[in-house]
């Protein structure tokens, strides 16, 4: 006879403001920063952190956004935006997504931010929507230049109080471009297709080439990398169409140096506003 789930449990306890707990196990209690288990036997008594609750059944996680595809025509802008900046001063950059969930219309803008190589620090000040209340922040894309566009520690930092889409681009330098799309709820990481949320993307089986010296002489050898590179699916009419809003450049400003502590925006906000691309 197999037991019912009643007979396996131990007690659950909540840890709330002025929680008495039994002064013996077995009991689990739920508290502020997670599950701790209290166990007494003959020579052990403990209050230990525990991963989880042995006789409960695992949680498979989700997290979905419903958010338009964001448009070829805005990836173009994008891409094109990353490569200027990552050909003229090697640094990264990055830009916001808005949303309208009233009109179902989704927009970037460039924030105000110092960025250095590998690095960026945006501010949201004197962003176009960021007084519109219609309009939420859900989302940021930011590049890697011409590196591998995995987030990183500090990408993960940067964007774990921030639920959205955090989309990175990398390989920058070569004729196609990597993407890493996420959704990001508390902290937790949901990867997507990176065709799932943008339009116009088509894979391709291109792979970048170097040269190798092998036996004394110089060969060209394919990656064998993994990596999956996208071409954006754009006629030339588009291509050329392609605007960049003048502003956006005047955001950005290039860091000397890695700082060991960014400066917070009352500090920056003077230098920011009459910078160039290029900086000093
Ligand atoms: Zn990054």
């Amino acid at each position: 006879m197999t037991k019912k789930l009643e007979d396996l449990a131990v007690p659950v306890y909540f840890m709330t403001p002025g929680k008495r707990l039994p002064k013996r196990g077995p009991y689990y209690v739920i508290a502020h920063d997670g599950v701790y288990f209290r166990k007494d036997t003959d020579l052990i008594n403990a209050l230990v952190k525990v991963d989880g609750v042995d006789f409960l059944r695992r949680v498979k996680t989700f997290a979905t956004f419903d958010l338009p595809k964001i448009s070829l025509e805005m990836i173009l802008q994008t891409v094109v935006f990353f490569r200027l900046v990552y050909s003229l001063q090697k640094t990264e950059v990055t830009l916001m997504l808005f949303y309208n969930p009233e009109t179902k219309h989704l927009v970037i803008d460039c924030p105000q931010q110092i960025v250095g190589w590998p690095y960026v620090k945006w501010y949201d000040s004197q962003m176009i929507y960021q007084d519109d209340h219609d309009y939420l922040c859900v989302g940021t894309i930011h590049s890697h230049g011409s590196l591998f566009p995995e987030h990183s520690d500090i990408d993960m930092l940067d964007t774990k109080n921030s639920d959205g889409l955090h989309i990175v681009i990398g390989d920058l330098d070569k004729p196609f471009v990597t993407f890493d799309c996420n959704v990001v709820v508390n902290g937790n990481y949901f990867h997507r297709d990176p065709t799932e949320v943008i339009d116009g993307l088509r894979p391709t089986e291109w792979k970048p080439r170097f040269v190798k010296k092998v036996g004394g002489k110089l060969i060209r050898v394919v990656s064998r990398t993994n990596r999956i590179y996208y071409a954006l699916d754009a006629k030339p009419d588009l291509i050329k169409s392609v605007e960049m809003p003048g502003d956006w450049f005047s955001r950005v400003r290039k860091d000397k140096k890695r700082l060991r502590q960014l400066p917070t925006l009352p500090q920056v906000a003077g230098q920011v506003e009459n910078s160039d691309l290029k900086g000093d």
